[in-house]
């Protein structure tokens, strides 16, 4: 059986990022990737948004992960040269109503080291973005997008620089967690024995980890996946900035995200379903949008908008539940040695990617 000191299990943002911040601390890595490619799961159907860190509750992982995770992915990206741009975001009420929810979205942000949010009135909003209808605005300066495909390739160059190993169309069926270390079944009928183990799987983790001989089952979360569909719109972007609504159950509501290459796109909703490849863009789906955006947009034009992509989130909590924090789960936690399971890294993950690897090195049990 081939031996590896630490394997992970997803070359997605964060089984990269965690990989290589664990061949940068000197261990021998192997990333063991089910596709043809990096990234050509959730990491590559998102917004690509640096989140502030701001609507996540005080203390939480998402909140910690986000913030830390924002500063050392700017500075990383400016680094490395990865195409990245600080452009602010607003989030806008459309109502009094919404507006009176801005300050405990601004009180939510300080608590979590977010000092630079500044409250603005419909009408200092609009010198900002003129296109903008809204009663009260919340001004987000340090929220930007970075290009989440250069950001991969860069974590895996740098992986790979220091001695980490990237292996393509291998899927890891099962594992046995024993004494001696963890095995890894993979689908070929090949196996992997290896000290430390990270299943960061994505929206396959809880499903992967249940199929870990030695890990007891009440340590794995149920699965619930939420899609996102984003709609596209046809000519010039009417915004410089990102453009949010107050967030809504489930989700950060229908706003405005622009890439790099100036491209404007809408989304993601939010619906519920029951397969993790269900990534088909119902294009009724953009009928609802229209109501949604002219709430902030009201120029929005009819028949603007065309079906984009969508993504799926990696829930932990279904339909109606309390959203749940990431789970990080070590040793310390499940008691088996040198495995680590990531699951329910949806948003803010992208941005958080830099942190969870530092993190996952350096906790009980998996620090070399
Ligand atoms: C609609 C949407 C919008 C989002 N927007 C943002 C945003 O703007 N900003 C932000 O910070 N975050 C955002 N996120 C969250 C972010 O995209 C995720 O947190 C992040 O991409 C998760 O990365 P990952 O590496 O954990 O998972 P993934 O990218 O899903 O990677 C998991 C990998 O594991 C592989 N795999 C699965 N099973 C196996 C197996 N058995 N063996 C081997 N390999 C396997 C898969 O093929 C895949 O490549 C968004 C998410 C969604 C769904």
């Amino acid at each position: 059986m081939d031996e590896f000191d630490c394997a992970v299990i997803g070359a997605g943002v964060v089984g990269l990022a965690v990989a290589r911040a664990m061949a940068l601390a000197g261990r021998e890595v192997v990333v063991l990737e089910a596709e043809g490619a990096i990234g050509s799961g959730t990491s590559s159907r998102n917004s690509e948004v640096i989140h502030a860190g701001i609507y996540y509750p005080a203390g939480s992982l998402k909140a910690r992960l986000c913030v830390e995770g924002k500063q050392l992915l700017y500075a990383y990206a400016q680094e490395r040269g990865v195409p990245h741009r600080r452009c602010g975001k607003l989030i806008v009420a459309a109502s009094q109503a919404e507006a009176a929810e801005l300050d405990a979205i601004v009180a939510k942000g300080r608590a979590n080291g977010v000092d630079d949010l500044v409250l603005l009135d419909a009408a200092r909003a609009r010198t900002l973005e003129p296109a903008l209808a809204c009663v009260a605005a919340i001004h987000s300066p340090s929220t930007g997008i970075v290009d989440s495909h250069a950001l991969m390739l860069s974590l895996q160059g740098d992986m790979e620089h220091a001695g980490g190993v990237l292996a393509l169309k291998s899927a890891v069926r099962a594992a046995r967690c024993t004494v001696a270390g963890i095995e890894l079944e993979m689908v070929d009928g090949t196996a992997l024995r290896c000290r430390t183990v990270v299943n960061a799987a994505g929206l396959n983790a809880p499903a992967l980890a249940s199929r870990f001989d030695g890990l007891d089952p009440s340590h794995v979360p149920q699965a619930h996946w939420a899609k996102g569909s984003y709609f596209v719109l046809g000519g010039r972007a009417p915004f410089s900035r990102l453009i949010y609504p107050v967030p809504e159950a489930g989700g950060l509501g229908v706003h405005l995200t622009l890439d790099l290459g100036g491209q404007a796109k809408f989304g993601p909703d939010v619906e519920w379903v029951a397969s993790p490849s269900d990534l088909q863009v119902d294009p009724r789906r953009g009928d609802g949008f229209y109501a949604e955006v002219r709430k902030y947009w009201p120029g929005l034009p009819d028949h603007a908008l065309q079906p984009g992509y969508a993504g799926i989130r990696p829930k932990i909590s279904g339909p109606g539940e309390a959203a749940r924090d990431f789970v990080i789960q070590g040793p310390e936690v499940h008691g088996v040695p040198g495995l680590v399971n990531l699951f329910g890294i949806e948003s803010p993950g992208l941005t958080s990617s830099l942190a969870i690897g530092r993190h996952v090195c350096e906790l009980p049990g998996i620090a070399a």
